[in-house]
């Protein structure tokens, strides 16, 4: 039996096929043990999958609190102020009327459970499961408001996006350990995100274990580049300091905040670049990951505001095409620095 859960974690991993499973995980404050000959913690769900690659995502440095991020403006934002969607109507269907009703194994598997119960609802672009509307609705909101905004720092047009990615909104803790029990989830999952389907677990309760907007963030940030990359394996570092990054940024932007200088919450961000660009799976030390997320997040705050951040998509296309992280930076940013060495001294000083 687990332990009540006090801090966040999330896994990620890809499968062959470019689906990514991104895992938000409430996990004990105590260091989690693996075992780093197993591929842990999730068997391959495809037979030509990578080796698993799965990972924490480390608790917030000052637990309870969510400090701010940099909020940069989406590309084009300040020409053209797009704010963004606010209102989402949750427009509720009866299964059949659902635009598609295509979902995995672990959807319906979902859906299986207390059948008739499932609500169904469809936004712009997402079909959402849920019990109640009044939780549906409020991630809806955000859901819808962090694709736009992920997808338009891309530069990504709608057409790259159409199809409607399924949400599954649980709410009651015990039908959700029924759930993950029945996929390879780990036990204490609290939330994941499977290619681009969302499974969350959404307590109706206020205090520490409440599901979280900067979580909600992160976890659709993989769901979006899952919609945006298929068939593409994202490197680790930046698969994650993506979503650290986008995922934070999301939420202030949404909530209006403009704050800049919260790299000092990024404590842990001392991983030798060459280490953090080496690691292809999650360490299983706690410290490690910890490391790894926030040295990831650092990275990408980096490229995004202190180098012209239109080129992300550039680096982005440069790093999945197998470059390394030197020939990447200096065929993209080479105008911006002398040269790597400069880069890495501009990058460790970097505080904002
Ligand atoms: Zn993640």
């Amino acid at each position: 039996m687990q332990t009540p859960p006090r801090s966040q974690t999330s896994w990620f991993r890809q499968t062959a096929g470019g689906g990514a499973l991104a895992l938000l995980l409430l996990t004990t404050t105590r260091a989690q043990t693996t075992d780093p000959n197993k591929p842990w913690p999730f068997a391959p769900r495809a037979t030509s999958a990578p080796p698993a690659a799965a990972t924490p995502r480390p608790a917030a440095a000052t637990p309870g609190t969510i400090a701010p991020v940099a909020t940069p403006r989406p590309f084009g934002a300040a020409a053209a102020p797009d704010q963004g969607p606010r209102e989402v109507p949750l427009v509720e269907k009866k299964w059949d009327e659902l635009v598609n009703k295509e979902v995995s194994k672990d959807g319906t598997t979902a859906l299986e459970i207390e059948k008739d119960k499932w609500k169904h609802a469809e936004t712009e672009n997402f079909i959402l499961h849920y019990r109640r509307a009044t939780e549906a609705q409020k991630v809806a909101r955000e859901v819808e408001y962090d694709l736009w905004f992920v997808a338009k720092t891309l530069g990504a047009t709608k057409d790259r996006y159409q199809r409607k990615s399924h949400v599954f909104i649980f709410e009651d803790e015990d039908e959700w350990k029924k759930f993950v029990g029945l996929t390879k989830a780990p036990a204490w999952s609290a939330s994941f995100a499977y290619g681009d389907e969302l499974f969350l677990n959404v307590r109706r309760t206020e205090g520490p274990k409440r599901f979280d907007s900067n979580t909600l963030a992160h976890e659709t940030t993989h769901a979006v580049v899952a919609r945006l990359f298929p068939q593409k394996r994202w490197p680790l570092w930046l698969n994650e300091g993506w979503a650290e990054y986008m995922g934070g940024a999301s939420v202030a932007a949404r909530k209006g905040q403009s704050v800049k200088g919260h790299q000092a919450r990024l404590r842990l961000a001392e991983m030798p670049l060459a280490t953090l660009e080496a690691l292809k799976e999650y360490p299983s030390d706690e410290a490690s990951v910890r490391q790894l997320y926030q040295t990831s997040e650092k990275l990408v705050r980096f490229l995004m505001d202190e180098m012209p951040k239109e080129r992300i998509l550039q680096f982005i296309d440069a790093a999945l095409a197998g470059k390394s992280l030197r020939d990447s930076v200096l065929e993209v940013y080479g105008d911006k620095v002398k040269d790597w060495p400069d880069f890495e001294k501009k990058f460790e000083k970097f505080t904002k």
